[in-house]
């Protein structure tokens, strides 16, 4: 039997390389490799956070994905891949050979070398986060102190959207803070929508603090 296409990750690029893939007339067997049990749809997850989705509208499982599209699924996580002889090997201990392999792993949140990021920060990228910043959300209303502040760094979308939705969901308990290191919010957006953000940031009392690099 021919060796399977294997796509190792199933976030967007994988997932989406994989139903195209189905697609095709004749295609080899294809397999996604990917650890965890549930695609996440990353830009709902602000949704998430303020309880307007809920989990399992954002995060459908794999099986249910997959299921009908002739696509296998190994929950495992690929540790080596050998192109010498087709073969990759996973954490869980197998070893599968492929006819061809798609590597979509992504990335993972990166503290560019600044000191404490991995100890003091929290991350907005999983699940886990979310349920994190929820508790911390939750604490800071129910235990309201003087001068309560929350700081988001990076005035990028995903923080000028972050920044808006704590500000809602904190209803006034801290002020937040979004810290950018250039001089204006968005960056990279039109001038049409970097206003808009600067309205809504505004409507929300969010202080927005450029050429503030946290070192
Ligand atoms: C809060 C938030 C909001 C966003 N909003 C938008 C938006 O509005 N518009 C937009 O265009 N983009 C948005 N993005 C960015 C977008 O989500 C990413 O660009 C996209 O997820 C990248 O897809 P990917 O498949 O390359 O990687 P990922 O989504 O990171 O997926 C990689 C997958 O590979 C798996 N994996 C990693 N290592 C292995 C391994 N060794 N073996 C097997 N599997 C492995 C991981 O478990 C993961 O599931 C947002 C991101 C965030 C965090």
């Amino acid at each position: 039997m021919l060796a399977p296409i294997v796509i190792v990750g199933g976030g967007f690029g994988g997932l989406y390389t994989a139903l195209e893939l189905a697609k095709r007339p004749n295609h080899p067997p294809l397999l996604l490799i990917e650890p965890n049990g549930r695609f996440i749809f990353l830009p709902f997850l602000y949704e998430l956070l303020s309880g307007e989705l809920a989990q399992w509208q954002l995060a459908p499982r794999y099986d249910n994905l997959l299921a009908g599209h002739g696509i296998g699924w190994l929950k495992d996580r690929v540790s080596q891949i050998n192109p010498e002889t087709s073969k990759l090997y996973t954490a869980g201990g197998k070893e599968i050979s492929y006819s061809r392999v798609v590597i979509a792993t992504g990335s993972t949140p990166f503290g560019f070398g600044v000191p404490g990021v991995q100890a003091h920060t929290q991350g907005f990228h999983s699940l886990s986060d979310v349920e994190r910043l929820q508790a911390l959300i939750k604490q800071l209303k129910n235990q309201p102190q003087p001068l309560q502040k929350i700081a988001v760094v990076g005035a990028g979308p995903c923080g000028v959207e972050l920044a808006c939705k704590l500000a809602d969901l904190l209803q006034g308990a801290a002020v937040v803070e979004l810290l950018e290191k250039g001089p204006q919010c968005l960056p990279n957006a039109k001038a049409f929508n970097r206003n808009q953000a600067l309205q809504a940031l505004q409507r929300r009392d969010v202080r927005l603090r450029c050429h503030c690099q946290v070192l």
